[in-house]
Formats: structure tokens, sequence, C-alpha cells
């Protein structure tokens, strides 16, 4: 089999009209980089990346007269990633893997459009193209390709986002909603007020939902470590399955080690590990027990398999951040895989909602991994023609 064509597709939505604010950032524009690989023999691998960097992911960016253009990591795949992989065959993916990523060498992190960073995300979404072929080919799931140790995972909600005029009362009505949906698990986020006015929040939740419902926070890189140490020490009681990513960018390594062995909550970060050498960071010197690399971002599935490994012997779980319809796999195919992150509210997330007119199903807080080939996802065509800003 060869590939005979890559396409990258920057679908784009509107800000939600509502603004959405996590500790430090207000969510802008949702993104997603859709990704065609096509093959002389009619298989086409689905791939999707997810924009890093707010409020202007890397995948597009915007003309003065207010329309797009595809930028970044979708240039990137059709620029430099195209070139190199026509002509190869799609089911030699550590191979492939290794000639996109050897890109790097020559090319530092910052650069219009040809940054570290850019090639990162766009080998992420051309991998997990690849791994769709894959599947298509042997007509299995990925997730059966990966080891197949389950059918269903259980999913998380993600909410409690800070806006304007939103009350305590708004936040526990939220809360209370996903429990109704059959969710047994709730991640709020934290950060963005002071530390005793979110103890109040999370205690509000807390006393509504009583104590058999898990609850994460997530603090968005918000605190400084003697803040994340002085929050930690104060949620404590209200029994908090994991804090995530407590502390600053910069000091997101020996800073979040130094919160690691100051609280007795356990520690969850990853999502903005680029590769397997910071997920090995974050576990040796960080201190975490909850692994969230996110393979849409950065490096794809091939790379995300290196950085199940290792959690797998340093008994740190794997619970991916975002893209529930490709991570699912990740969750369901390997021992390690803890629960899924999935965004229920469609204005705040509109790609579970607009993006397929195929993906699977959660109910009462578990995904069903759908028994179809590959990632088993169709795009919704519709959305793609409205939303899609071709490179
Ligand atoms: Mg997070």
């Amino acid at each position: 089999m060869k590939i005979t064509d890559i396409e990258a597709i920057a679908v784009v939505w509107p800000p939600p009209e509502k603004h959405y604010w996590t500790a430090l950032r207000p969510i802008g524009r949702v993104s997603e980089l859709v990704v065609r690989v096509y093959t002389d023999e009619g298989l086409v691998g689905i791939g999707e990346a997810h924009g890093a960097g707010m409020p202007f992911p890397n995948v597009y960016r915007q003309n003065p007269d207010g329309t797009l253009r595809a930028e970044g990591a979708s240039r990137v795949i059709v620029d430099l990633l195209k070139p190199l992989l026509m002509g190869e065959d799609p089911l030699n993916n550590e191979r492939l893997w290794a000639k996109m990523f050897n890109l790097c060498h020559e090319i530092g992190w910052a650069g219009a459009g040809r940054g570290r960073s850019e090639i990162l995300t766009a080998i992420a979404g051309v991998d997990i193209a690849l791994w769709d072929i894959k599947g298509k080919a042997a007509s299995l799931p990925v997730y059966k390709l990966l080891g197949g140790q389950r059918d269903t995972v259980p999913c998380y909600v993600t909410g409690g986002y800070y806006q304007d005029g939103k009350t305590l009362g708004d936040l526990v009505q939220e809360c209370e909603t996903y429990a109704d949906l059959g969710y047994k698990a709730i991640k709020l986020k934290i950060g963005h007020v002071g530390v005793a006015e979110d103890v109040e929040r999370v205690t509000a939740v807390r006393q509504a939902l009583g104590p058999s419902i898990d609850l994460m926070l997530d603090v968005n890189e918000g605190y400084d470590v003697p803040t994340a140490i002085r929050a930690a020490r104060l949620l404590e009681p209200l029994n908090i399955r994991w804090l995530e990513e407590p502390v600053h960018w910069y000091d997101r390594v020996e800073g979040l080690g130094q919160v690691a062995r100051s609280t007795s909550i356990p520690i969850a970060s990853g999502e903005n590990a680029s590769h397997r050498w910071d997920a090995r960071d974050l576990i040796n010197r960080g201190g975490i027990r909850v692994m969230q690399f996110d393979c849409t971002r950065n490096c794809g599935i091939t790379e995300a398999l290196k950085v199940a490994a290792l959690c797998a012997m340093q008994n740190v779980r794997l619970a991916p951040h975002h893209d529930p319809q490709i991570h699912g796999h990740l969750v369901a195919g390997l021992p390690v895989g803890e629960i899924l992150e999935t965004f229920p509210a469609a204005d705040r997330d509109p790609i579970w909602a607009e993006l397929f007119s195929v993906r699977p199903e959660i109910k009462n807080g578990e995904m069903t991994l759908l028994d179809r080939p590959g990632w088993g996802i169709e795009l919704d065509e519709n959305t793609l023609r409205t939303r899609g800003v071709w490179a």
C-alpha cells in the first residue's frame, strides 16, 4: 500500500457566546485540525490534531478582513510532511514517525508556521491518520490492535468553568446536571479566584453531590508553588481524586515535584508534555500519579504508546487530555488506561457535537467503543464544508 495524498483542514468554530475562563485564560475559538491520508488501495485514514495555544491555536490565523487561513501545523502537513511521505507504505508507522520527527533537528521552537511545536502537532494529525489506516487494513478497531483490554471506558466531565455572573448556586446546579446524566466523576476548574473562594466552591459541590462522586480539580498552571501547596492542604479534606497542573508553566517539573511531596492528593499533569522525554520528567521529578499526555496535540499514538509504557513501569495511570473519540482507544486498549475526559456542553465543545456523523456514544458516564475498523468515526461533511479551512 502507498500513500497518494494528504489533506489538512482546520475546522474552526466561532467563540462561545458566554465566555468560559480557566485559571488564567479565556476559552477562545474551538478548532480541530482534520487530516486525511489517501492510499492507492482506496483506504482513507482520518487523523485529528488539537491545536495548542490560545487564543489562536497553531493551526489557523485570522486575516485582517476577519476570514481565516490555515497556518502553522496545517501548512506543515501540506508543505513539509506530505512530500516526505508520498509513496511510502502507511503501515510503517514507526519508520514514518522517525522521518517526521527528525525534521525537529533542523527547526527551532519559534517560526512562522515552521516551529517545532507546529511540527509536533502536525505529526500528531498524520500519525493518528496512519493508525486509522492500520485498523482499516486489519479490519479491527484501533483499541483491539493496541491490546483490547475492554470495550467500555469510564468517563468524567470537565466543567465548573468561570463565567461572568455565575453564582455558587449555578455551579452546584451545573454539577448536579452532570450527576443526573450518570457521570460519577467531575472535574472543576479552579485558580481564577483566591484560594479561600475556590475552597468554598469545591466544598459547595462536594456537599451537594455527596461522597460517592469523584471530584478532580484543574488549576491550568495558575499557581506559584507556595500557593499550590497551601491550596492543596486546604482541599485535602474534600477527598479530591487528583489535582491537575497546579504550578505555572515555567516550573512545571521541579516545582510540581515540590507540590507532589507536600500533599496527599495525587497530582496529574501531561496535557502540555511534548513527547516521551517530557513525560519521563513529569513522572520521575514532577511526582505525578496521573499522566494526561495528549497525543492529538503532540506526536500521535505512536508516541503515546511509549508514554504509556513508561506509566506502566512507574505505577502512573493514563488519563489522556481531550478528544475522547481518539483517546478512548488508548484507555480501552491498554491496562494502564484509567478514565476519559469528555465535554458534554456543546457550546464549550462543539467538536463532539458537530464534527462527526458517526462516533461512539457516552451513556451513564461510560463510553462504549464502536466495533468498526480504525477509529470507527465518520466526519460530518456538512460541518467540514461550512467550518473547514483547507491548507
Ligand atoms: Mg487540564
